[in-house]
């Protein structure tokens, strides 16, 4: 049997290696975005609470809402203009996926029951084909254009240089990729 105290300093230990993603991830204004950066291909995961991109978190209810969630989710479609990544890389759209159970993403058949707290999110994975991704420099985060409420992303960035993570307020939109 461990003593209270180890169990205490294995659980400090253990949230102080985990990545970000385990922490509490629900925070209005503040989204998560991860950037893997391979040889020949950019994906971004967007992880993000709808309040960010509708200002509620539910099932739209009139034709209104309607109207706005289609909106933001053809934008967030449209992610060539939301993610502008360093040309030199040579990056073209290949593929969105965009999941949240509140908006019947991808099918209302397939998708989750939605939750039955108060909050929902949406989570996004947008692929880049590249022709040179270790070129990539930075890349220019159009989110805070296209979404008024979002305030902060924090970012975690891969490639094959190693790790880091970065945060990016409002109004600043570039992150670079290499340091
Ligand atoms: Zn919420």
């Amino acid at each position: 049997m461990k003593s209270p105290i180890h169990r205490l300093l294995f659980a400090a230990l253990t949230a102080a290696v985990l990545p970000a993603q385990a922490g509490p991830a629900h925070q209005h204004g503040v989204a998560r975005l991860d950037v893997a950066v391979e040889p020949n291909r950019v994906t971004l995961y967007l992880d993000t609470p709808l309040d960010n991109l509708l200002g509620f978190e539910r099932a739209p209810r009139s034709d209104a809402e309607r109207q706005q969630a289609d909106a933001a989710v053809a934008r967030l479609k449209d992610a060539e203009k939301i993610f502008r990544i360093d040309g030199a890389a040579g990056c073209k759209l290949a593929k969105v996926t965009l999941t949240s159970a509140a908006l019947g993403l991808p099918t209302p058949a397939a998708a989750a029951p939605a939750p039955k707290d108060e909050h929902a999110d949406l989570e996004g994975r947008f692929e880049f084909s590249c022709t040179s991704g270790a070129r990539a420099g930075f890349v220019e985060v159009g989110l805070f254009e296209a979404f008024a409420q979002m305030k902060r992303i924090d970012l975690q960035l891969v490639s094959p240089k190693g790790q880091m993570k970065a945060t990016l307020v409002r109004p600043t939109s570039r992150v670079a990729l290499v340091r």
